[in-house]
């Protein structure tokens, strides 16, 4: 099926239910609502002349707009390029012209950037780009009324030419270890990802999913809209960007049944000084993926969020992206030390990096996905797509991971984050989920830096506890002592108010070593 196709779907089916809601402006659409809509938006495209695979550019927070150009580019074939709020004008006219885009839809403002200035700025630059329609202003009545000139059966007429093999969506990586790089993706690739996803923590109509990870990433808009809409759920829209309080406030007032988050999101909820005033009690199940969550933050999240159905995904922007999945009914072992298992009609293999062939269970070696899920490619870049999927179309993931005898996937880490030091492999999340233990540290990453002795030295970054005095490289070497094998105990640290993070919410652990990589 395509997109489009899947939508009418559940219009037919669910036409009363709620499918979207922006719970800051109140503005709320039925399944049937939310089809004109999209029809509108897609009518109003076609009048700006956008043609099958033409690539049109979403710049913007999220909002109930984002939703609407995800939809109706989806139902007229065009190919939407989600564009990272935070990017700047250097960034944003790399990909606008990366990647084509032609139509330009975008936020006006967002806090203190001003992306009207940044868009004029680079539009001199972009020949191809040849109309810019920016969101709650009279250029967005312009898109919906260009659609009035265009006969009615338009978008149906489009819609019948297109096949779910067609490219859908550029979606860029979170830019965790370099620059973000475009993946190319076709409907068979992200509607199947939304639909398993969804199929696995049982969505029905009834669901409600409060969606504060931001759309342009593949987290809010497949395993959160596509999610949505293949199973007549809701998406409800708790603020432009993560607010912990709104987070909390829209799954009250919603009643949502399902909540998402990287676990940096979940910490910053729980750790609200009104937490308990906030009535969850209408969750039952949510996402939590990107990173490894720590065991702590998921026995809170079960017990003090109602949430005892939470799911972990693990997966990558290559892969649609989910590959694996914990189950509803699996404990907190399986999903703290795991990522789950894998999702039917994918493949995973973990192998010896040098070599390539598989390595037993419970060996740690790279892990290679294969199936429906594998991107069609890097847009524009088949070099950098060759290296990463190989001619049996194995994507190769970059992640360490150890495949369990029961089935579970354990993910040890990047191999770009692994750390050599003397010829010992240190795994950072090993000793990052040790130090979390301490009672000073309230968040810590690990990272290797250069050393003339060692070629790698360990150092943690850590976020101290709020009323925590200080902390020594004694104190941490104490805490480890007799705990942690003495290669893996820290010889440097760094005590920092916060970390450098990708939209996305992840860490990027390559600025954390630029700036302290000439500490040893
Ligand atoms: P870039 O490729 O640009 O450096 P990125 O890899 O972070 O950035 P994404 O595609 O958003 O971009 O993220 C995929 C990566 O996130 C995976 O390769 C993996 O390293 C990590 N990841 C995803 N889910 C999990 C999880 N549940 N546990 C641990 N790591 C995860
Ligand atoms: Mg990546």
């Amino acid at each position: 099926d395509t997109i489009g196709a899947n939508l009418d779907r559940a219009v037919a089916a669910f036409p009363e239910r709620d499918a979207l809601v922006d719970v800051e402006s109140g503005r709320r659409w039925t399944y049937a609502e939310f089809a004109v809509a999209v029809d509108e938006v897609a009518r109003g495209l076609l009048g700006y002349g956008v043609g099958k695979g033409d690539r049109v550019g979403i710049w913007a927070v999220n909002c109930p707009e984002w939703v609407l150009i995800q939809y109706a580019t989806a139902r007229i074939g065009a190919v939407m390029v989600n564009i990272n709020p935070a990017y700047r004008v250097h960034e944003l006219e790399y990909v606008l012209k990366q990647a084509g885009v032609s139509v330009l839809v975008a936020s006006t403002a967002y806090k203190a950037s001003d992306y009207r200035g940044m868009v004029a700025e680079v539009r001199g630059g972009c020949p191809a780009l040849h109309e810019v329609v920016f969101i709650g202003d009279p250029s967005w009545e312009r898109l919906v009324a260009a659609g009035a000139e265009v006969p009615g059966d338009a978008v149906r007429a489009r819609a019948a030419e297109l096949s779910c093999d067609d490219p859908v969506n550029i979606q860029y990586t979170s830019g965790t270890t370099g620059f973000p790089k475009g993946a190319t993706l076709s409907h068979h690739n992200i509607l199947n990802n939304g639909y398993f996803v969804g199929e696995t923590i049982a969505y029905d109509e009834s669901d409600r999913i409060c969606i504060p990870v931001p759309f342009y990433h593949c987290f809010g808009m497949v395993m959160g809209n596509l999610a949505a809409t293949s199973h007549g759920a809701c998406m409800v829209i708790p603020a432009p960007a993560f607010d912990p309080v709104a987070t909390l406030r829209a799954v009250e007032q919603e009643r949502c049944t399902s909540l998402y988050g990287v676990p940096t999101m979940f910490i910053a909820e729980l750790g609200l000084p009104d937490f308990a005033s906030y009535d969850l009690g209408s969750l039952r199940t949510g996402i939590m993926a990107g990173s490894p969550c720590p065991v702590e933050v998921m026995k809170r999240v079960v017990a003090e969020m109602h949430m005892s159905e939470v799911s972990i995904c693990y997966g990558m922007t290559e892969t649609s992206p989910v590959s694996t999945q914990t189950r509803i009914e699996d404990d907190l072992e399986h999903r703290t030390s795991t990522v789950g298992r894998v999702l039917p009609h994918i493949e995973v293999k973990v192998t010896d990096p040098a070599t390539g062939v598989t390595v037993p269970r419970g060996t740690s070696g790279e892990l290679c996905t294969r199936g429906y899920s594998v991107m069609l490619g890097y847009w524009d870049q088949p070099e950098r797509t060759r290296e990463v999927i190989d001619a049996g179309r194995w994507m190769h993931t970059g992640d360490l991971a150890v495949m369990r005898d029961d089935g579970y996937l354990e993910i040890v880490g990047r191999i770009k984050d692994m750390i050599i030091r003397g010829g010992e492999n240190v795994y950072p999340r090993e000793i990052e989920e040790f130090l979390y233990g301490h009672p000073k540290i309230a968040d810590v990453q690990v990272v290797g830096v250069p050393d003339a002795k060692y070629g790698e030295e360990i150092l943690a970054c850590v976020i101290l506890r709020e009323g925590a005095d200080g902390l020594t490289l004694d104190e941490v070497a104490d805490f480890c002592r007799g705990r942690l094998a003495h290669y893996k105990v820290p010889r440097l640290l760094e005590v920092v108010d916060s970390f450098p993070m990708t939209v996305s919410g992840k860490v990027r652990k390559v600025e954390l070593r630029e700036r302290f990589g000439g500490a040893g």
